[in-house]
This record gives C-alpha cells, sequence and structure tokens, in this order.
C-alpha cells in the first residue's frame, strides 16, 4: 500500500491536470477518496467528508464523485448489491471478489488471469487496454459447517 499523502496529492493534482476547479469541499472529497482504503459508496463518502467540513451535503458529493469519475480520476464500482461504490484509479490494477455473505470486497491481482485475459483479447484481435473481473462467492467454511 501506497504513502497516503503521496495518494492524496496525487488525487489532486490529477484534478489540477484535468482543468478542473478546486474548491475547498471538492479537496475534502478527494482527500477522503485518496485514504480510503476500501470501496465508500456516496453515503459513506459524504459521513467521512461531512466529518472533516460539516458544511459538504450529500448532493455535494454526488455531484463531486459524478466530476471525478467523468474525469476518469476515480473509478465506479456496481457489486451487485445497489449501490455504486467508488475507489480511486492506482497504478497498482486488481480485480475484486465479492463475498456475498457479508458483502466484503476482497481485492486481489493473478498474474495468470491477467496473461490469459490479454491472450484472450489477442486471439479476437485486439490488443487488450483495460479490463474488470468481479468474483462472487461465498466463504467455504461456511459451507462445510
Ligand atoms: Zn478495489
Amino acid at each position: 500500500m501506497g504513502d497516503k499523502l503521496d495518494d492524496e496529492s496525487t488525487l489532486e493534482s490529477l484534478c489540477a491536470t484535468k482543468g478542473m476547479r478546486m474548491t475547498d469541499q471538492r479537496r475534502v472529497i478527494a482527500r477522503v477518496l485518496a485514504s480510503s482504503e476500501d470501496h465508500p459508496d456516496v453515503e459513506e463518502l459524504y459521513r467521512r467528508a461531512a466529518a472533516v467540513d460539516n458544511r459538504i451535503s450529500i448532493s455535494t458529493v454526488y455531484r463531486t464523485v459524478k466530476l471525478f469519475e467523468d474525469a476518469g480520476i476515480i473509478e465506479r464500482h456496481d457489486f451487485r448489491d445497489g449501490r455504486s461504490r467508488y475507489e480511486t484509479i492506482g497504478e497498482d490494477h486488481h480485480d475484486h471478489l465479492i463475498d456475498l455473505k457479508t458483502g466484503r470486497v476482497i481485492e486481489f491481482r493473478n498474474e495468470a488471469v491477467e496473461k490469459l485475459q490479454e491472450l484472450i483479447a489477442r486471439e479476437l484481435g485486439f490488443r487488450l487496454v483495460d479490463h474488470r473481473l468481479e468474483l462472487y462467492g461465498v466463504p467455504l467454511d461456511d459451507e462445510r459447517g
């Protein structure tokens, strides 16, 4: 895991690079996103941002994450629980496994899977530029009783 301060300044400088006007409230939301190690939804982001600056409204959070998403600074995930979840787009690519029992999201990276996806794309006549992989499962321990 990277240095959080670096992540924060990176996210803010990315916003600047994209020509985004950075208000204090947007800056707070950017920092909350950058310092989140999980995949918070808008309500959770709102809770965290409002704890820093209580003038921030949930509609500001909605607008800001949309803005960041459109600018390609953050990624929206739909883990099939009816909520959009967000995380910053980092250099370290990872995929997700969702525990259907608890909703816990586990991040992983598997080189064999990465290579296989590239191979599949190539066989279909494409150079792979991006992918998304979500695995949904229940803990084996529970099934064994
Ligand atoms: Zn993730």
